[in-house]
């Protein structure tokens, strides 16, 4: 890594070269340049907005799950089953899935070495257990927080390799020529005026784990730290896969956590009020026949936690529907564990075989939701108490919220993006389809990174060259965002960055989340695009809120990409699926007593269901490509041939 400095306006800006520069200090961030180290490459640098931000280290719920191969007891699997089963969520690229089923064993031993406490039995076969979407039972977990634990351990074994770590750096434009990657420009965060302002880092490659664009929304369940900086990623070229594919489900708002569990298992009252908190309702009870119906539905959700519009006529994600409809008529929805639904009117006996029978195994056939959930799950009760709330006085307030992107930056088999030197990995990466498993995404983070840091360590090893033309590239780039910076700092009456990004949120999460209509999402795009055209002039900031100017740039880019993805899908003739429910006249009501917006009709109907929509951005507006997903490979692998080439090149081609 080498530094030197580079002018530009009439001061100085601090110029970093070094072969590859991580983005991002997640779990797939740290695992990337400890692979990159491991793999033979020195020349790293380790960069992040805040490095205790972002999702692996805050956040959790109720048991937070791994997905990796079956490693107990007799049931079979394999690779390729596991790759299936990827696979068989929709829209996902075989050769992707092949290689996340592949290493995932590789990956989750490296995690256990590092001291991640897995469990195991007393012979050493990590036993597992099943998740949704899983056909064995290849899910494990720590508990609540397996991102946080993987992500410390990952941590120190970087800070062991004493890999350089740049704290505070926010990046707000990726450098590059028609071929290639060339660099990043970053925001120092801790600035205190345009003398250290800015840092420019040349590099050969960037590996971005700058994890989902959870900033879009704001009913989420990511935490409050957690940006994404997929924006101006699309803005450099880079495409976007699957962009439509999010899970949403439902979250309490203050602290963000899934309700998903115990909490709906001990069957919780639902009431709505207005703003003030006054005028209760009871909301469910007028869309179910008893109140063992709606009792039966909320039970689910329990573990049919996501929205799932295939479950959303008389089944569990009616509930989401419900809270959904509450919330956009202006209302809010809280869960109440202090007495039980309909003044206790329902028989636990009367309830589905399956509820009745769960509740009863755990003696929680008795007493208030929160008497139940004490009795059922206390640490569930506790991690409210610990976080401000007790559930045994307060009601509890929830919304739909987006809680992952399935999409995201399109990736090969190397999770290198179609712009040469850039690799995405994590949750940044859309390697996910329409389903999938639970805890597929903490492993498809780990196996991305290792796959990304044996490409470079293979073949992207030289020193990038800060010359002439890289100067000029810094010079260009920087002119407008300098301007936007400087402009912001003198527009003391417009509203300051950070609220026009809050109103943003809010719009997008009115418009455009689980419910989808195009109308809507036109109207939003329309709002975005005149914000970004009049950015310069419209926002204000401090020295210290600069920071805001840049996340509100990104994400109003990153609207505009996802919502013109969705518009494009609905135009396309494509119908519900996953976790979004289109708008659709032709179709269903979920209920009767529902408006016409929420009728819809299944994607599953349709075979040509299963294409991969790709994104390119350029200059405000988007092209869309449809294509089958990969098959998966099936290679005919005779071991003397795949040994021979192995010498040759480890098969990294
Ligand atoms: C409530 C919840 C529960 C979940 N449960 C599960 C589960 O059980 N199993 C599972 O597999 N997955 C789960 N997930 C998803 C999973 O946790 C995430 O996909 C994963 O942790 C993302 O890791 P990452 O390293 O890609 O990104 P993150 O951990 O989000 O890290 C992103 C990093 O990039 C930095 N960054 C962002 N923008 C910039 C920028 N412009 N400049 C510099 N740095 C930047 C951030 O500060 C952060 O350090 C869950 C997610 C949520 C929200």
């Amino acid at each position: 890594m080498k530094e030197s400095c580079l002018k530009f306006s009439d001061f100085q800006i601090r110029l970093i070269s070094v072969n590859t520069a991580v983005v991002g200090s997640g779990a797939a961030g740290y695992s990337a340049a400890d692979h990159l180290y491991r793999q033979g490459q020195r020349d790293i640098l380790m960069l992040s907005e805040a490095r205790t931000a972002g999702t692996s280290r805050n956040t959790g719920s109720d048991k937070q799950t791994y997905y990796k191969l079956t490693l107990s007891g007799h049931s079979p699997d394999s690779v390729f089953e596991m790759a299936e089963t990827l696979f068989e969520g929709q829209c996902v690229d075989g050769d992707l899935a092949l290689c996340e089923a592949a290493l995932s064993v590789q990956c989750f031993f490296r995690l256990v070495e590092l001291g991640v406490p897995f469990p195991c039995n007393r012979y050493g076969e990590y036993v597992g257990y099943k998740t949704d979407h899983d056909p064995r039972q290849r899910a494990t977990s720590i508990g609540p927080y397996t991102s946080r634990k993987m992500t410390e351990v990952l941590e120190n074994s970087v800070k062991e390799k004493q890999i350089p770590f740049l704290d505070h750096m926010q990046v707000v434009a990726v450098l590059r020529d028609s071929d290639n990657v060339r660099g990043l420009l970053c925001l120092n965060t801790d600035s205190t005026g345009q003398q250290d302002r800015y840092c420019v880092i040349c590099c050969r490659n960037v590996i971005y784990a700058t994890g989902g664009p959870a900033g879009m929304y704001a009913d989420s369940a990511y935490p409050p730290s957690q940006f994404g900086a997929s924006g101006i990623a699309f803005e450099a070229g880079v495409h976007g896969r699957n962009l439509t594919e999010w899970q949403y489900g439902m979250a309490s708002l203050r602290p963000r956590w899934n309700v998903s569990g115990s909490y709906m298992q001990v069957l919780p009252r639902f009431i709505s009020t207005d703003q003030d908190g006054n005028h209760p309702s009871e909301f469910l009870t007028d869309f179910f026949a008893t109140p063992e119906e709606m009792l039966s539905a909320v039970f689910l959700k329990g573990y049919q936690w996501p929205f799932d519009v295939r479950k959303a006529i008389g089944e569990s994600s009616l509930i989401d529907l419900l809270v959904y409809r509450e919330r956009s008529a202006g209302r809010r929805v809280f869960l109440d564990y202090r007495s039980n639904p309909a003044d206790g009117r329902f028989r636990f006996e009367d309830l589905s075989e399956e509820a009745f029978q769960y509740l009863n195994k755990s003696g929680c056939c008795f007493g208030t939701p929160y008497e139940r959930l004490c009795h059922m799950n206390m640490p569930a009760v506790e991690f409210y108490r610990e976080h401000g709330v007790d559930l045994a006085r307060e009601t509890l307030e929830i919304a739909i919220c987006a809680q992952h992107n399935n999409g995201g930056l399109a990736v090969d088999a190397w999770w290198q993006t179609d712009l040469p030197g850039f690799f995405a990995v994590g949750e940044a990466a859309g390697t996910h389809g329409v389903y999938r498993p639970g805890g597929a995404a903490l492993n498809a983070g780990q196996v991305g990174s290792l796959r990304a840091a044996q490409y470079i360590a293979a073949y992207r090893t030289e020193m990038p060259e800060p010359d002439t033309t890289f100067e000029a590239l810094v010079q260009k780039s920087l002119r407008p965002l300098h301007c936007l910076a400087e402009s912001a700092l003198t527009n003391k009456d417009a509203p300051s960055a950070s609220s026009r990004y809050h109103e943003a949120a809010v719009r997008m999460s009115a418009s455009a989340a689980a419910l989808r209509n195009p109308e809507a999402i036109a109207s939003c795009i329309k709002a975005v695009g005149e914000e970004l055209s009049t950015l310069p002039v419209s926002v204000s900031a401090e020295e210290s809120g600069l920071l805001w100017v840049f996340r509100l740039r990104d994400m109003l880019i990153c609207q505009n990409v996802y919502l013109q993805a969705y518009l494009n899908y609905c135009s396309s003739d494509h119908r519900s699926r996953g976790s979004a429910l289109y708008s659709d006249p032709r179709g269903n009501l979920p209920h009767p007593a529902l408006p016409e917006t929420f009728r819809f009709s299944l994607e599953d109907e349709d075979p040509s269901g299963n294409l991969i929509q790709e994104t390119v951005y350029c200059d405000g507006e988007c092209r869309f490509v449809w294509r089958t997903p990969h098959p998966v490979p099936e290679e005919d692998d005779f071991f003397e041939n795949v040994w021979r080439s192995y010498r040759e090149n480890r098969n990294i081609i």
